[in-house]
């Protein structure tokens, strides 16, 4: 018997076998196009119910076997489950792409639309919501558009599925055929002890005596932030510049032009002028000239604070050029390359380096004397009990529900009488569970089926004599993912598809992004953050010091950030995308560069966001849910961070309505106004009074 082919309300994580998926999934997709078959064929007048709730629902089992499928896949994995879900994959794709370019359903939900504006059927707000989706998804799959260039925009896509993979694949190829391999215990100087034995583990790993650097994060940055050794910077920023650029197989300067040049293509095809136009439609920000007077504000008012901060960093390095710099020279290999000796300019090389010191002499604390002020249960719990504060919410454990691992712990949430949902909440690394944290959903709320949830960690375990510390850092993820998870959770919607953070791609982090700011509230942090064997309550002088080390360089990061922005905007608002020259030019052209730039380095051949990823014209979401988020919690914090009523009108207005309107529309609700970044540069610490007011 197949567990997952019978009827379940909990995912029955207990009974399922590695063989159960494949029949599952295949059987799930069958019986969803038998009813999608049956949608398209329908002799019936085509009605709300028949054709837009029919849809929706038609694939319903398909979804729950796949989540548990697909979720169980990055947080509890194993061979087999890879291959099963390789396999499958490719079968739950190609049938999305079936129903989408299928003309009968088009017509018929079309028909359904003309037939609702002739006869002013009046639709509720959430129904004429699900409506406009399903349409538009239709159309921008290209269902609308003549025979060939249908055929041709489903052409584009494939062959742009393979370049975004080619595209990754070379700068991969690039990153690791390049490496830094040092047999002086002296080159080392100023790496910490940690960055050292991890680099001594590398260079065992590959038989080879001494330390190995590579590009990947976790060793190339340390590297620039603490080698003391400007030329070895030099270097490893020079190599790492030039990913995906150094000409030959893996030069990705032809792919992105031609990915460049499809995307253009496609847009044009669905009768767009450029591609960002096309993706910007279906986001908060709803268009380019609003994206471009986003962008250009906000770097108007963060421009003179990088500046600013350029300048420390000079001062800085003047300082140490008398101290420092001059021994290190004395070690310089010079190499053709380089710069001059002389230079006493800040190189790109140079800042992360310098900021780090800056920091230092700062805010210098140990962020590790932070850890025993947050046990995870501790936090845990103080998290529940600011639910509880903000929506009269309890948070039951259930030891009876089924669970995939036994590190998971499942609650039960309820509002008074109400059952809410469930909460999955798995915390802790293991070989099967992929890096990071996230939220996911086994079930979606729609109707009267509540949702159950799952919150993904990689927090550090407890051992036999201590519980899981947390860094600050950590309480701060924690935060992240609870917010998206009670986004789903308060839900109350009619329709799964735009239930909990089923929203548009620049709105979805705001709510997430916005519970991060009670970590920084001695208000909120005094009512849990205790050492774990004393009781002592987590000194405010520590609190301070994160909270002004947050905002160190933040005008010059903020700027970094904008830079890729207009980049990725640059590449996608071109109409010949065969036209353009190197990706270096493209991107020079774009950033505001206070740095010198360096020939050969470039940020876009392995800007795998926007060519590898699906943050193509999407980059300066980021900025945007800074911006809504700092904005919405001006409110909370001018009405007090508990205030009931405050947060009752964030439910009522945001959380509950998951996508059934337009985030604009909610946030004007809740907030009376349209968003303001000044609360955001106010946060930042970046606002000075003669600032005008700035809107999005
Ligand atoms: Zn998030």
């Amino acid at each position: 018997m197949n567990i997952l082919l019978q009827e379940w309300e909990l995912p029955p994580f207990d009974q399922i076998r590695i063989d159960d998926y494949e029949p599952a999934v295949r059987a799930a997709i069958e019986e969803a196009e038998h009813n999608v078959e049956a949608i398209a064929t329908s002799t019936e007048e085509p009605t709300f119910e028949n054709t837009v709730v029919a849809l929706e629902a038609a694939d319903r089992r398909l979804q729950r076997v796949s989540a548990i499928m697909m979720n169980l896949n990055e947080c509890c994995t194993s061979e087999a489950l890879q291959e099963v879900v390789m396999r499958l994959e490719p079968l739950m794709t190609r049938f999305g792409m079936k129903v989408m370019t299928d003309e009968r359903l088009y017509e018929r939900v079309k028909s359904y639309e003309l037939r609702v504006k002739r006869a002013g059927e009046r639709l509720t707000v959430e129904q004429k919501t699900l409506l406009d989706n399903t349409l538009k998804s239709f159309v921008r799959h290209g269902v609308a558009l003549p025979p060939e260039q249908r055929e041709q925009y489903k052409k584009n896509e494939e062959e742009l599925s393979e370049l975004k993979l080619r595209f990754s694949q070379n700068a991969l190829a690039d990153l690791n055929d390049w490496t830094l391999h040092l047999t002086d215990e002296a080159d080392l100087v100023g790496l910490p002890q940690s960055v050292r034995a991890a680099a001594r583990e590398e260079a065992q790993d590959r038989g080879l005596d001494g330390w190995l650097f590579t590009l990947a994060a976790p060793s190339y940055t340390p590297f620039m932030t603490y080698s003391d050794r400007r030329d070895l910077r030099e270097k490893m920023y020079r190599a790492y510049g030039s990913i995906g650029g150094r000409g030959g197989e893996h030069d990705n300067n032809e792919v992105i032009r031609r990915i460049v040049a499809l995307r253009a293509e496609q847009a044009r095809l669905l009768g767009y002028d450029t591609y960002c136009d096309y993706v910007l439609e279906d986001r908060m920000v709803q268009s380019l000239p609003n994206l471009r007077r986003f962008m250009q504000e906000l770097k108007d008012a963060v421009l003179p604070a990088a500046q600013s901060d350029l300048a420390e960093i000079k001062s800085l390095t003047e300082l140490s050029e008398r101290n420092l710099i001059k021994n290190i020279d004395e070690n310089r290999n010079d190499s053709d390359d380089s710069v001059s000796e002389k230079e006493d300019s800040v190189m790109p090389w140079d800042f992360s380096y310098y900021a780090e010191k800056l920091k230092q002499q700062r805010y210098s604390f140990d962020s590790e004397a932070l850890r025993p002020y947050f046990p995870l249960d501790a936090v845990r719990e103080g998290i529940f009990a600011l639910y509880g504060r903000l929506y009269g919410l309890t948070f039951t454990e259930d030891k009876s529900v089924p669970i995939y691992h036994e590190d998971v712990k499942v609650y039960r949430v309820a509002d008074g009488d109400r059952e809410m949902g469930l909460l999955y909440l798995d915390m802790f690394p293991r070989p099967s569970k992929r890096s990071g944290a996230w939220m996911t959903e086994f079930r979606g709320q729609y109707g009267d089926v509540r949702p159950q949830i799952q919150v993904v960690c990689n927090f550090s375990k407890p051992t036999s004599d201590t519980p899981s510390l947390l860094r600050f850092r950590e309480v701060e993820t924690f935060m992240h993912e609870m917010g998206h998870a009670m986004h789903g959770m308060l839900s109350d919607v009619s329709f799964e598809s735009l239930s909990g953070t089923n929203v548009k791609r620049d709105f979805v982090e705001m709510p997430s992004q916005v519970m991060e700011n009670w970590c920084y509230e001695p208000e909120f942090l005094s009512t849990f953050a205790r050492h774990y064997r004393t009781g002592e309550l987590l000194p405010t002088g520590y609190i301070e010091k994160i909270r002004a080390a947050q905002n160190h360089m933040a005008g010059w990061l903020c700027l970094r950030q904008l830079n890729l922005g207009f980049t990725d905007i640059a590449f996608h608002t071109v109409s010949d995308g065969s036209a353009i020259g190197k990706a270096e030019e493209v991107e020079a052209k774009a950033m505001t560069n206070l740095l010198p730039r360096i020939s050969g380095c470039c940020t876009a051949t392995s800007f795998s966001h926007i060519f590898g990823g699906g943050y193509a014209s999407g980059y300066y979401g980021y900025k945007w849910a800074e911006v809504l988020d700092a904005d919405i919690f001006s409110r909370f914090k001018h009405d007090g961070i508990f205030n009931r009523d405050t947060a009752t009108a964030f439910r009522r207005e945001i959380l509950s309505r998951g996508g059934t309107e337009h985030p604009a529309v909610l946030f004007k609700n809740f907030m009376g106004r349209e968003p303001d970044n000044q609360a955001l540069l106010r946060r930042m610490g970046l606002l000075n009074p003669e600032s005008l007011t700035i809107n999005l």
